[in-house]
């Protein structure tokens, strides 16, 4: 098959799987009723082993996108390459792209923020030196720490 084909069949399959899934059958507004949950990026073995397979069909993921539908609860899994195809302004790519490099940047540290891996003032430290390239040991050992746990908490490597 061409990819044109193949890349066809993966739209109508995921447009398929969105719309079973949510409250209404028409795509416009079915696909407005989701929000993203949580990202994670998936183990190399898991890769390998296809644990992960997104709704329109692509296998072996590893930039998983977790969804809820806020209208009957339902929850879903797609790829990252899918969740900008119907999720208008979705973050997801700076959050897998800090993933990637083991850094922390804006969009993961506000998402770390939103989803309680951070407090507050871990917050507001972070901003702070985040884009800084000279820091004291003090803070590099927090800054480090906190990179840490936030790199695990999305399954990142660090
Ligand atoms: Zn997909």
């Amino acid at each position: 098959m061409t990819k044109k084909v193949t890349d066809s069949i993966s739209s109508y399959r995921l447009f398929e799987g969105i719309t079973n899934l949510s409250t209404s059958s028409i795509w416009e507004e079915a696909k407005k009723e989701w929000r993203l949950d949580h990202v994670e990026m998936a183990e190399d073995h898991e890769v390998a082993e296809n644990k992960y397979v997104c709704l329109c069909g692509h296998p072996h993921l590893k930039e998983l996108c977790f969804i809820i539908n806020d209208f009957n609860g339902n929850e879903t899994m797609v790829g990252n390459h899918c969740v900008k195809n119907f999720m208008g302004n979705i973050k997801s790519d700076p959050l897998f792209q800090a993933i990637r490099q083991k850094k922390l940047n804006k969009a993961l540290i506000d998402y770390a923020r939103e989803h309680r891996m951070i407090t507050d003032r871990e917050y507001s430290f972070l901003l702070d030196v985040f884009r800084k390239r000279k820091r004291s040991s003090k803070q590099s050992a927090w800054y480090e720490s906190l990179k840490g746990k936030i790199l695990l908490t999305v399954g990142g490597k660090i």
